[in-house]
């Protein structure tokens, strides 16, 4: 079992905006190191923080260079215009072609409270827009045309069915005093 159960649309942690982090500490360093583990169970290229319910500005991420942690980041400056199909492990299978800018720089300090600052492009910067929209409370859905948006809640709406229709909960399927 991974460390976190990770947090699905529909429960209200993703929707808020995440408070700063005050102090890199030894509870921050366990977080993120129980963060990467459940993101690569998941699996996943990245994993905010409100996503495991906590309300703290840090997100973890590996896009194919090992295991990083960001903490208070900020975007400063954002270029051009990528399209690119976009999930999320907090909408659990579906995905849109999401334009967004191409180029970022983002700035924000490690675990060992440096600052750090990153060019990054395409898949980088796509993955770091979309980790720092969890800290700011905002899921793909917003990004999404009303039609696309009426789809999607729609397809969650089935997907919640169906996994109540295959694992009933407990109160009914223990439910009370059964007659002959
Ligand atoms: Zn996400």
């Amino acid at each position: 079992m991974p460390p976190y159960a990770i947090r699905i649309i529909g429960d209200p942690v993703l929707n808020e905006r995440a408070a700063e982090v005050e102090d890199i500490n030894g509870a921050l360093v366990r977080l993120a190191d129980d963060m990467l583990t459940t993101m690569y169970e998941a699996p996943g290229l990245g994993l905010a923080a409100p996503q495991v319910g906590v309300q703290k500005r840090l997100f973890v991420y590996d896009a194919g260079d090992g295991p990083a942690v960001l903490v208070n980041p900020v975007i400063s400056e954002s270029r051009g215009e990528w399209a690119y199909e976009e999930g999320c492990l907090s909408v659990p299978g579906l995905s849109w072609e999401i334009i967004r800018p191409k180029e970022i720089h983002l700035t924000g300090y490690d675990l060992d409270g440096n600052e750090v600052s990153f060019e990054a492009d395409e898949l980088l910067a796509r993955l770091f827009q979309h980790e720092l929209d969890h800290l700011d409370g905002v899921l793909l859905l917003e990004h999404l045309d009303d039609d696309q948006r009426k789809a999607a809640k729609k397809a969650l709406r089935e997907q919640t069915m169906a996994r109540e229709a295959a694992a009933p909960p407990a109160s009914a399927a223990s439910g009370g005093l059964r007659l002959p």
